[in-house]
């Protein structure tokens, strides 16, 4: 029976990327280089848990588990704008199942070197499966984006495609049936989204408020307007959708909860001041990234959604919230 530090040891001291880690896995307690590597800087901090059966199928391979427990947290970096550093990694094991452990251990690196994040300690203990990561970066001084900071005339913008992972969800509930040709596509939506990092980097300078899409597109655009104190419109024949799930949707009845309440995606969803639209847009074209606009910030409260020049009615789109 290997030890529990005979298990860190081969399973989670794997990625010495960072040369602002004094002292990482295996003392009490790691020691981190900040004052002299970021000066001018502010550390970003964030904690997601993932627990089985709750926030994943219990079925859910070791893989996507790693990947999605440490891309949630990337992407709660990129929403601030920070640019990630290192995290943390409190795993509750039911068994000490090496062959899951490789393959967990496998993925989570894979991701974390691609961020060039480095595991810096942890705790191991024995329970019902659940993955807790904390996650820091950083911003230089005041340029972090908040939820707080958006202003009527701003524009409305999401990037990706919406509504993907929602989708994969609903047809692994067995709510609906999904194509062969597009099953791929929309369960890696799900399983493995794609942090946003690099625009959340970008959009310091261009974006007036920022969040990532984790409830659902309106209900964390609400976050942003409530904590503005400002309202806003969006049109839903602008909200961009894949071919994927343009292709298995068609019925309106499925296709505005998804769109509008489904969670999962890690999407960004942000605002642009009006003054700084026009060189916004001249940079996402130059760099062929994927943005869209889908609408604009206004004084009303609230979030409304037009459709064929009439509001949707939210509230009776009669999609249950995904449990947090
Ligand atoms: P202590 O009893 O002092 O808390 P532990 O035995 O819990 O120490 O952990 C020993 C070392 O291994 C610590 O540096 C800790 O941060 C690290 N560690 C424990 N579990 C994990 C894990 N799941 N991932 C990464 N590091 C871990
Ligand atoms: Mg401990």
């Amino acid at each position: 029976m290997p030890s529990e530090f005979d298990i860190i040891r081969q399973y989670f001291m794997l990625n010495e990327v960072r040369d602002d880690v004094v002292l990482g896995i295996g003392d009490d307690a790691a020691i981190l280089d900040i004052a002299k590597q970021h000066q001018h800087q502010q550390l970003v901090q964030s904690v997601d848990t993932l627990v089985s059966g709750v926030h994943f199928p219990v079925e859910t391979s070791p893989h996507d588990i790693a990947y999605k427990a440490l891309a949630v947290n990337l992407s709660d970096m990129a929403a601030m704008g920070a640019e990630p550093a290192w995290f943390t990694l409190a795993l509750t094991l039911p068994d000490d199942n090496e062959t899951w452990l490789k393959a967990f251990s496998e993925s989570l690196f894979t991701l974390a070197n691609k961020y060039k994040v480095q595991l810096i300690g942890g705790d191991t203990t024995n329970g019902p499966l659940c993955i807790s990561i904390t996650i820091n970066g950083f911003v230089p001084e005041g340029k972090a984006l908040t939820r707080n900071t958006a202003q009527a005339t701003d524009k409305v913008y999401v990037s990706g495609t919406i509504g993907d992972a929602a989708l994969a969800l609903a047809a692994w509930q067995g709510d609906c049936l999904l194509r062969d040709d597009s099953i791929f596509f929309l369960n890696e939506q799900l399983n493995r989204p794609q942090p946003q990092v690099e625009l959340g980097l970008l959009l310091r300078e261009h974006a007036s408020a920022c969040i990532d899409i984790s409830d659902g597109l309106i209900a964390d655009l609400e976050h942003i307007t409530t904590n503005s104190q400002v309202g806003a419109t969006i049109h839903f024949d602008k909200i961009p959708l894949s071919q994927e799930f343009k292709s298995n949707i068609t019925d309106e009845a499925l296709l505005l909860p998804l769109v509008l309440s489904g969670g999962d995606d890690y999407e960004l969803c942000f605002t642009i001041p009006k003054n700084k639209h026009d060189q916004f847009k001249k940079m996402v074209n130059d760099q062929n990234i994927s943005v869209t606009c889908i609408g604009e910030i206004d004084s009303r409260q609230g979030v409304r959604c037009m459709l064929n020049n009439k509001e949707v009615d939210i509230q009776g789109t009669g999609y249950e919230h995904f449990v947090d």
